[in-house]
Order: C-alpha cells, then sequence, then structure tokens
C-alpha cells in the first residue's frame, strides 16, 4: 500500500512568496560556496544535498490523501481518496494525465468533515465532469451531500453540481461500524472537532493505515484517550493533525479543534504506531518553521521512547509518498 500526499495545509490553500523564494534561492547560493555546475543536471544533484525546507516546500494545498494499493506501476482505474481539498486538483490532473478523458474510473472517497477547506478542490476536481466516471463520495455527516451542493450553488461558483456529467453517489457512514469498501476494512470514529469530524482506519492484508484530522484532543479522560489508542493500534502510518503548538493547542487556541505534535507522539506510543505524519499544517508557518516542528517532535520521540521501537516522525508535504 502507499499514502500519497496531494495537499496538506490547514484552513487554507498558501503559496510561497515572493521574499520567500528569495530567500531559499539566497541560502542555496550561500551553501554552494563558489562550488561550478555543468549543467542542471548538476546543479539538482546539489540541491538534493540541501535541506528540505531551503530546497523545496511543504506547500500550499488543503487536505487530500490517496491511498494506492496496487504495487507500483500496475495500471488501476479505481481510486481512493481521503478528503477533497484544493489538492484534489492536481490529483485528478494526474488520472487525466495517465488515462486520458475516456477511460472510466471509479473513485472512493472518504470525507473527515465538510469544513470548506476539505471540499474545496471539488468543483476543480476535472474526473467529477466526464460522463462514464463513478464517484463514491463516504462520510458520517447527514449535510454530507448538501454540502457539496450548496458550494456550487449560484452566486458562489459558475457551475451548478447537476451539471456534472459523472456517476455521483453519497453513501452515509455510521460512525463505530467497520465496512469493507474496495477492498479495505474501513472504521469511521467521531473526532472532537466544530460539527464534529470523523478519523478513518484503514486496513489490508495486515497494513493499517490511519487518517485523523481536525480532530482536538484533550487527552484528560481516560475512556478517550483509549478510544484513539484502539484507533491508532499497531498502525504502520497515522496522518495526525499537529496544526498547533502544544502551548497553544492547551492555552490561547483550546477548543479550536486542533491538535499537537506532542499529543500525535504520545497517542500513537501508546498504539504502537510505527509512523507519525504531522497533517493540516497552520497556513502562517513557513518551510522553516515546519522543518523545525518536525525535528523537535522526532526528538521529543527519542526522549519518551523507553523500551518501545522507535516511531518514525515526518512532516506531510505536497507530493510526499509513503510505502508500506
Ligand atoms: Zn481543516
Ligand atoms: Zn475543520
Amino acid at each position: 500500500m502507499r499514502v500519497r500526499f496531494w495537499g496538506t495545509r490547514g484552513s487554507l490553500p498558501v503559496a510561497l512568496t515572493a521574499s520567500e523564494v528569495r530567500r531559499k534561492l539566497a541560502r542555496a547560493l550561500l551553501q554552494a560556496q563558489g562550488r561550478q555546475f555543468q549543467d542542471l543536471a548538476e546543479a539538482e544533484v546539489f540541491v538534493s544535498t540541501l535541506p528540505f525546507a531551503t530546497a523545496q516546500t511543504f506547500g500550499g494545498n488543503t487536505s487530500c490523501v490517496e491511498l494506492e494499493l496496487e504495487p507500483p506501476g500496475q495500471e488501476s482505474h479505481e481510486y481512493i481518496l481521503c478528503d477533497l481539498g484544493s489538492g484534489v486538483r492536481p490529483f485528478g490532473n494526474r488520472v487525466l494525465a495517465r488515462h486520458g478523458p475516456k477511460t472510466p474510473n471509479v473513485f472512493h472517497i472518504f470525507m473527515s468533515h465538510l469544513h470548506w477547506d476539505h471540499i474545496m478542490g471539488f468543483p476543480f476536481f476535472t474526473p467529477a465532469y466526464i460522463p462514464g466516471n463513478r464517484l463514491r463520495i463516504y462520510g458520517c455527516h447527514a449535510e454530507l451531500e448538501t454540502a457539496f451542493r450548496r458550494q456550487q450553488d449560484p452566486p458562489s461558483f459558475p457551475v451548478p453540481f447537476d451539471y456534472l456529467g459523472a456517476d455521483i453517489e453519497f453513501v452515509r457512514l455510521e460512525p463505530g461500524r467497520r465496512y469493507d469498501i474496495a477492498g479495505m476494512r474501513v472504521t469511521p470514529k467521531l473526532q472532537l472537532h466544530g460539527g464534529d469530524s470523523y478519523g478513518y482506519r484503514f486496513e489490508r492484508n495486515g497494513k493499517v493505515v490511519v487518517y485523523s484530522t481536525d480532530s482536538e484532543h484533550k487527552l484528560d479522560g481516560a475512556e478517550e484517550t483509549e478510544a484513539f489508542v484502539r484507533l491508532f493500534f499497531g498502525a504502520d502510518v497515522v496522518v495526525f493533525d499537529a496544526m498547533y503548538s502544544l502551548a497553544d493547542a492547551i492555552s490561547v487556541k483550546a477548543d479550536w479543534g486542533h491538535s499537537s505534535n506532542m499529543v500525535g507522539v504520545e497517542l500513537c506510543q501508546l498504539a504502537g504506531a510505527r509512523h507519525l505524519v504531522l497533517f493540516h499544517h497552520e497556513p502562517v508557518f513557513q518551510d522553516s518553521k515546519i522543518a523545525e516542528i518536525e525535528a523537535e517532535t522526532r526528538r521529543l520521540e527519542a526522549l519518551t521512547r523507553q523500551d518501545a521501537p522507535e516511531l518514525r516522525v515526518s512532516a506531510a508535504y505536497d507530493g510526499l509518498e509513503i510505502e508500506i
């Protein structure tokens, strides 16, 4: 199984600014220390040795994560996604580039919730306009279909929902129940967030991926903590809402519906998870800040590890792929 991140930013899409790009270039030139490069390929090799936050970017698209079940290179027309933030636009373009516009494809889409940053990419998801494609949109909210229709109602968008050519079906799931969907065992779980959100545990052939974004953890009730430990239990990858620092999460931004990197480490350690992926980055944070949080989280993990095997920690970026 492969987890591919198309959008990793929280709340609102952001782009690198001119001054941030200039700063990255200046840092890279300083690191080059008079080196000469014969061609672009040689320069790219050097760039690949630079720190991630200098040479690349975590990206600015909002939540969209793909689960790919087939081995690399195997042709498939069935896709699995979590959330439809602005990251679904480049995902849709890749599907078109792969198969062209005519091939029928099936998309299984699991919605954490219906806040705008998680549905805003849908009107720009080109495969939804192509007759023959099938979309199954799963979620636990009663307003699942209404939210998608409403964002395309006038005067908010020029193309109404009914104009979409694909066969689109909304499927309501019940939290706590196990389902067999798209060759996986899927269990949704209610999370603490304004208007509720739902995390998902996906299991297939002994591999487990958890998608848990837009979720605040109080960690003051044993029962609630245990419920999340069960959701994360033995997971190969946990995609975790780490929008805030712990200090913010428990003080000024308490009750804002998001969590911190520290809580992510604690829950993953309790659950024996293998890889914590920090997700839903605060839109204010520049690349250097997200890299700092990633490094700080790794230090915390090492300090609190005790006898357990290492919990890998990564900050998600648009384009990250994790093979499990
Ligand atoms: Zn969000
Ligand atoms: Zn939200």
